[in-house]
């Protein structure tokens, strides 16, 4: 069954060792901030740094592995549609809209929607990591370092489709934030399924 994430707005639920996850973009340019943990250890996260560190790449796709603070393999990317994702920037907050946006009064972000869909799992603010930002594209100068985010590369229809290889809690979100999604701010769709094909 596909499952939607609405705009600006995030799930949690269990992903057992083997199943695999689809996550489909359906209109284009959407992004969606993934995280896990051990289901039946919440300290052992998703690592950004061990992930890109063993993979020796900035951007990961078909084959790689996202690894956790341990070291040990969490999700598997097992088919890539799109190609270019972001594992650097953590997920967007009241604070990012503050202090990149300028807004005043801004709504919650990714961070917030986290927040609330991973509290039942006992999951708290301090607790979420660096996202896999799925469909993200940013850019860095190689000089410089000067980061751009710019539009997703993903078109409508497009999917990452990822294993588990572990039991996981998976936190999921549609973007918040302008920037990342080309400023038109879209759904995202999901789907788990049997992991043997
Ligand atoms: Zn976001």
């Amino acid at each position: 069954m596909i499952q939607r994430i609405p705009p600006k707005s995030g799930v949690a639920f269990i992903l057992r060792k083997g199943q695999r996850l689809t996550v489909t973009d359906p209109e284009g340019e959407q992004v969606s901030d993934l995280v896990a943990y051990n289901l039946d250890d919440r300290k052992e996260v998703i690592s950004s740094g061990r992930s890109l560190d063993y993979a020796g790449r900035m951007f990961l796709t078909t084959g790689d592995v996202l690894y956790s603070n341990r070291s040990r393999d969490m999700l598997k990317i097992v088919k890539d549609e799109v190609g270019r994702h972001d594992f650097t920037l953590t997920p967007c907050s009241k604070d990012t809209f503050r202090k990149l946006y300028n807004e005043a009064d801004p709504q919650g972000g990714c961070q917030e929607n986290l927040e609330a869909a991973l509290s039942e799992y006992g999951i708290g603010p301090d607790d979420i990591p660096i996202a896999f930002n799925i469909f993200m594209h940013v850019a860095m100068d190689p000089e410089t370092g000067k980061i751009s985010v710019l539009p997703p590369l993903s078109k409508a229809g497009q999917s990452i489709v990822l294993e588990a290889c572990m039991d996981l809690v998976i936190g999921m979100t549609s973007c918040s934030a302008g920037e990342s999604n080309n400023f038109v701010y879209k759904p995202i769709d999901y789907q788990i399924g049997s992991g043997v094909a």
